[in-house]
Formats: structure tokens, C-alpha cells, sequence
């Protein structure tokens, strides 16, 4: 984090109220929009709780978000936030849970769950293409890698060597057969380019049609570089004992990290994941590989 950073998001969020004005202003842009009546009163100014005016039912701005329900203050969940976007390496349930004075490890847990959550939504706008696509193998069932096999990997190809790319991550573990071309119509906007090897372009049959797809067999200089990052960074964060089921949710992390890692303005990246906890439940509900 570079000086003063920390007490710039400290100042914007210092209070409740704070926090009020800039999420409310996050969750409806254009002023309050009644979810019930579905009318718009832009004259109403930022409050936890509003009623409306025309149909008289009371809405909360933490509703229907990732934050539904939580006992945890305003406050509380952007400092939550910001640690999760500031801290280099990532954050453990453990360290939330000294540092949050958060009764149980598995409250922590749930909590950074859902900032996992809110990462992949910040970064669930499609790639834009070319996209290079792979699945990650290790051909070794014992491997200690093995937890980083048999990934779809996505990666935005750069037109310019330094110009900084996205990538998306989704385990294929447990996902129905030949999950593919169902990632890649989520992930990649039609006619994109698709750069692939022979085998995986086969299994693309179904949507062909769709991309551009170039086939290639070579191996990429950018792809070897990504899977070290995330095998360095899954090693130091991931503890492996809770299971494939959460897998999706370190990559989801990964990708948000690895995609905002060359912003250089810190509250845009605080920003970005308040996005994705403000927007709830906007990951759409066909994304099967994340719904395990
Ligand atoms: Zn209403």
C-alpha cells in the first residue's frame, strides 16, 4: 500500500453515515428506486432504511446484497473490505477473525466467503477477446499440485507486450460434462477469437459457430507465467483441508487480485469489490461451475 492510503479510505469511511451516502450512491445511482413499486425518488436522501413513498414498504440498502442479513455494521464490512483489497498476500479466515474480534472461525470463514463471492462478480464482466483457453493438467493424481488441475483457464491475449490482461479461472471438478462451451459463452462475448489446442476446439463443436476459433499447440509464454503465479500464491494461501468445493472461490481471489494488480489507484480496487457486494446476487444463475 503506498503512504496514506490507508487513512485516505479511512477518512471517506470513517462513519456509518459515510458509508451510507457511498454505498447507497452505489446501489442506485440515478436516486432511490423502490424495489417493491419499482418507482423512482430521486429526492430521497441516503438512509439504511427508506420507505417509499408510494407504496409505503420499507427497503434497506443492505438488501437482497451480499451483506442480507449480516449483523456486521456498514463500517465494519467496508474495513473487512479494504483488508481483503490491501493486504498483498490475501487475508485468512483467522487473521479476520483477530482482527474483526469475530467470535468463531467459522463466522470468519463465511465472512470471507462472501468477499470471494463479491470478487467474482466485481470481475464478472466478459473477457474481450482474443482469449486464449486452456485447462490446466498435472497428469498426477498424488501430485501435490493437484489442486490446481484441471482448471479452465481464460486469459485475454494483449495486443502490446506490457498491456495488462484479465483472466478467469473456473475449476471443472464435479461439473457436469464438458462444461466448456457453457463457460465459454459466459466468459466470452460472441465472435471473439478463441486461441486453443486441437483438443479442447473439439469440444467446442457445439458453438464453433459462435468464435473465431485458432488452434494452436504451442505453448504459451504468458500461460506458463499465470500458472506460477497461481501455484506460488495458492501455496501460500491455500490450505488445501477444505476441499474442492471451495476451490472456486480462492480462484475466484486469484483473478481478482491477478486483474487488479495494475491499478494503481487503491480506492478504485476497494471500489471495484464494494460493486460486487453491493450487486448481491448478480452472478447469473446458469453459472452452474460456481453454484457447488
Ligand atoms: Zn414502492
Amino acid at each position: 500500500m503506498a503512504p496514506g492510503e490507508s487513512s485516505q479510505h479511512n477518512t471517506l469511511f470513517a462513519t456509518d453515515q459515510d458509508c451510507i451516502s457511498y454505498l447507497f450512491q452505489k446501489r442506485w445511482p440515478n436516486g432511490f428506486r423502490c424495489p417493491f413499486c419499482n418507482r423512482l425518488q430521486s429526492e430521497i436522501s441516503p438512509a439504511h432504511t427508506i420507505v417509499c413513498r408510494y407504496c409505503r414498504k420499507q427497503s434497506s440498502i443492505t438488501a437482497n446484497t451480499l451483506m442480507h442479513g449480516s449483523k456486521k455494521s456498514l463500517t465494519e464490512w467496508v474495513q473487512v473490505a479494504a483488508q481483503f483489497c490491501f493486504s498483498k498476500e490475501g487475508v485468512s479466515a483467522r487473521s479476520l477473525q483477530n482482527s474483526f474480534h469475530i467470535a468463531t472461525y467459522q463466522t470468519a470463514w463465511n465472512w470471507l466467503k462472501k468477499l470471494r463471492k463479491a470478487a467474482a462478480i466485481a470481475e464478472s464482466a466478459p473477457l474481450t477477446g482474443p482469449v486464449l483457453l486452456f485447462v490446466t493438467t498435472t497428469g498426477d493424481a498424488d501430485s501435490p499440485l493437484r489442486y490446481i488441475s484441471n482448471i479452465a483457464c481464460l486469459m485475454e491475449v494483449a495486443d502490446l507486450p506490457k498491456q495488462p490482461t484479465r483472466v478467469r479461472l473456473v475449476s471443472l471438478l464435479g461439473t457436469p460434462q464438458n462444461p466448456l462451451p457453457h463457460i465459454v459463452k459466459y466468459s466470452i462475448p460472441t465472435s471473439a477469437t478463441i486461441i486453443t489446442s486441437e483438443s479442447i476446439a473439439l469440444s467446442l463443436a457445439d458453438i464453433r459457430l459462435d468464435y473465431h476459433i485458432q488452434t494452436t499447440d504451442s505453448e504459451n509464454q504468458k500461460a506458463i507465467e499465470l500458472l506460477q503465479e497461481l501455484q506460488q500464491w495458492m501455496s501460500r494461501i491455500y490450505r488445501g483441508a477444505t476441499g474442492a468445493t471451495y476451490l472456486q472461490g480462492y480462484l475466484d481471489e486469484f483473478c481478482f487480485r491477478h486483474n487488479t494488480a495494475t491499478w494503481n489507484n487503491r480506492l478504485a480496487i476497494l471500489d471495484h469489490l464494494l460493486t460486487g457486494i453491493m450487486s448481491g446476487h448478480a452472478i447469473p444463475q446458469d453459472k452452474t461451475t460456481l453454484d457447488k
